[in-house]
């Protein structure tokens, strides 16, 4: 009995983004909620019954992107929008069946790795849900986390916030080094890292355009430098079974 109890408590706690970790969103879905952003953006920034010019929106979109670690978050503060329309309207991208793009095999995977596994993402919950039920991965996750649980104080709190994490792990009774963060977003890795969780960063959907915001869709360089706060970099999560020893 005592291995038993052991081993459960052993096992680690898996806590999956969704968008270009567990699917490929810069093919087809990133780019229609970012031209959502954009009128959506544009409406509220212009005077008049004007939209604001594409120059003005992008350099909000930037700004608050550097500085918040999301552009909601700064249309939140800055300009007084809701939270819950932001999402709703920039998420209004129509039949999602065609727009995605995935790899086989990934329930098979979640099968084989230990542990609880639970959907951290920064997705509204109506679209991670619609999303994680399509790949039919939904059954695999003990809790789905969506941005609107995402509040700390009443403030809206998504990744890469401390904060949230924390209590997240405070909430499960998990420690940090239990938990096992795999995500494709480098800022929420670091966030996690220094809280003390393990790190896994899947690199296999990520575009140029996602970092530099030029709207590039070359390939990320191979070069590209392995940052300390990175346990395991894998392409895709189906390397994870293979790697987890690197994790323990
Ligand atoms: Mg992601």
């Amino acid at each position: 009995m005592l291995t038993v109890a052991t081993s459960t408590l052993r096992a680690p706690v898996w806590l999956f983004d969704l968008d270009n970790t567990l699917h490929d969103a810069s093919h087809a879905i990133f780019p229609a909620i970012s031209a959502n952003m954009n009128v959506y953006i544009a409406r509220v920034l212009g005077a008049g019954g004007v939209p604001a010019s594409q120059a003005v929106v992008d350099a909000a979109r930037l700004g608050y992107w550097k500085r918040y670690g999301a552009t909601l978050l700064g249309m939140i503060r800055h300009h007084q929008v809701q939270a819950a329309d932001f999402l709703r309207e920039t998420h209004d991208i129509g039949p999602l069946d065609r727009m995605m793009r995935a790899e086989r095999g990934l329930a098979r995977l979640l099968r084989r790795l230990p542990g609880r596994k639970i959907l951290l993402t920064n997705a509204p919950n109506h679209y991670s849900t619609e999303i994680v039920r399509r790949l039919k991965l939904h059954h695999h996750f003990s809790q789905h986390v969506a941005i609107e649980h995402m509040h700390v104080h009443g403030q809206l709190r998504p990744k890469p916030s401390k904060l949230m994490l924390r209590r997240l792990l405070r909430r499960h009774g998990v420690a940090a080094r239990r938990c096992i963060l795999v995500e494709d977003t480098l800022a929420n890795l670091k966030s996690a890292s220094q809280l003390g969780l393990r790190t896994v960063w899947v690199t296999q959907y990520l575009r140029v355009s996602d970092f530099s915001g030029q709207g590039r869709r070359a390939p990320l360089p191979r070069t590209l430098k392995l940052p300390g706060y990175v346990d395991v970099k894998v392409k895709s999560v189906r390397q994870l079974p293979a790697r987890l020893h690197r994790l323990r």
